[in-house]
């Protein structure tokens, strides 16, 4: 493979900002003499002439004890440029915090212990960036390039990165690789999918015999990676990918999707989901979530949330989304009846889920759930009437006549409140004498 221009693909690539930041790095490195490179995806994208994210940056230890070279660079970069570092020292971690500039996350080079499939690994301290990219989950990810000093540019790959990317292929760095860390097969296919690469068949091949080491990884862990993929423009894709290995029926066997999610989901992008003032996130992850569970019954979508270890937020709105149906031809104020029983962000899912009923519950989230009567309490006891329960279900029927379609200012409210009133023999002093 032909070398790679690094210095030449930085300056194409980055605003001045950002390449003056690494030769601060550059020259803060080289008078430590620490042997420092920029990993994983950074590395990935540039390569691949894509916009590349946050610099990853690792530190290579002259001695396998000394988890601190990582630090150590952060604190004199921003001794000498500002900013502020926060440390952790087990991990042999380090965050530069800059005021005016993004932060830059400093690692000592480590290795990882895979003590059992599926937990999370011992970490322990590396001499070598070879040995620290060897923990990494695919060759497109396991490539370096040079920062301090006279090296910089320099690229390191070990696993032939350079020509996966080339051939457009997602391949794992050894056979055990999805057994030690099953969460890697979701990012393979998101990485596939994303990049529009192929996972490389012998890669693919070891997927089937790590799918039941996929029990043994955490709720949470899982639901990250299913949220980092609901986060993805080709998150369809990927999904259909999963489901079509497997993968989804090992998490759990309710999860689904098909083509019919597919096409469902494709609303989400048109929901005005920041007008409505709801978080995008949880929105966004229910209606995802509702549509996995779609063709489960109740009690497998909840034993799915409940494997996911889904937050309460989220439960309540994936639940309430499925569980919504409104009879045809409902009028708003019996709809906003139910729907005011409801998380927002459980409609708006139901939007995504049920597209016959998109409309109403559109309706419902910008305007119907907004509607009150002109007239409050108060404005009823001026009226002369006597504060009780009747209070609350005229409130009530006057929100109602609104939504319903009842052109009614204040003079119209009082008046119809006066004819309950009548009505229900509710008599006011006023009236009291006639
Ligand atoms: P993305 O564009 O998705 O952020 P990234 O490569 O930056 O891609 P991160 O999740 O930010 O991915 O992780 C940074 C790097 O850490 C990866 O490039 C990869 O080398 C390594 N890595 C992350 N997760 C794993 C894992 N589960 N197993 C092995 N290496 C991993
Ligand atoms: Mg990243």
């Amino acid at each position: 493979m032909a070398v790679t221009d690094v210095r030449g693909a930085l300056a194409l690539a980055l605003p001045t900002a950002r390449v003056q930041r690494l030769r601060q790095i550059q020259a803060g490195a080289a008078e430590l003499r620490l042997p420092t490179y920029v990993v994983g995806g950074f590395a990935r994208d540039l390569l691949l002439g894509r916009p590349p994210g946050d610099f990853d940056l690792v530190v290579q230890a002259a001695d396998e004890a000394d988890a601190s070279a990582g630090p150590r660079l952060a604190g004199a970069l921003a001794r000498r440029w500002g900013g502020e570092v926060t440390t952790h020292r087990a991990f042999g971690t380090a965050t530069w915090f800059h005021p005016a500039q993004e932060n830059i996350d400093f690692a000592t080079a480590r290795t990882e212990i895979y003590t059992r499939p599926g937990a999370l690994p011992e970490v322990t301290p590396a001499v070598s960036i070879l040995a620290d990219l060897s923990r990494r989950d695919f060759t497109l990810n396991a490539l370096a390039f040079r920062v301090d000093g006279d090296g910089f540019g320099e690229m390191l790959d070990p696993y032939q990165g350079q020509d996966d990317l080339a051939a457009r292929r997602v391949r794992v760095l050894h056979g055990q690789s999805f057994q030690q860390d099953p969460t890697r097969i979701f990012r393979g296919v998101r990485y596939e999918q994303r990049l529009g690469f192929r996972i490389s068949p012998e890669t693919l091949n070891l997927i089937a015999p790590a799918l039941t080491h996929i029990a043994a990884v955490s709720g949470e862990r899982v639901r990250r990676e299913l949220e980092l993929i609901f986060a993805e423009p080709q998150a369809s894709a990927m999904l259909s990918r999963l489901a079509g290995l497997g993968v989804l029926a090992a998490v759990n066997p309710a999860l689904s999707w098909n083509a019919e999610s597919a096409r469902r989901v494709a609303v989400l992008a048109d929901l005005p989901v920041a007008e409505w003032k709801l978080d995008r996130d949880l929105v966004r992850d229910s209606a995802y979530l509702a549509l996995l569970l779609s063709e489960a019954d109740q009690d497998a979508a909840g034993r799915a949330l409940e494997r996911l270890t889904a937050s309460r937020d989220l439960q309540g709105a994936v639940t309430g989304a499925l569980g919504l149906r409104l009879p045809a031809n409902t009028r708003p104020s019996e709809a906003v009846t139910v729907l005011d029983r409801l998380p927002p962000a459980a409609v708006a899912a139901a939007a995504v889920l049920w597209p016959e009923q998109r409309h109403v519950l559109e309706q419902y989230l910008a305007a119907w759930r907004f509607v009150r009567p002109a007239l409050s309490g108060d404005d009823l006891v001026a009226l002369g009437l006597k504060p009780g329960p009747e209070f609350r279900r005229w409130l009530g029927q006057l929100r109602a006549e609104r939504l319903d379609g009842a052109e009614l200012d204040r003079d119209g409210e009082l008046a119809l409140v006066r004819q309950w009133a009548r009505l229900e023999d509710h008599v006011g002093p006023e009236e009291a004498h006639d």
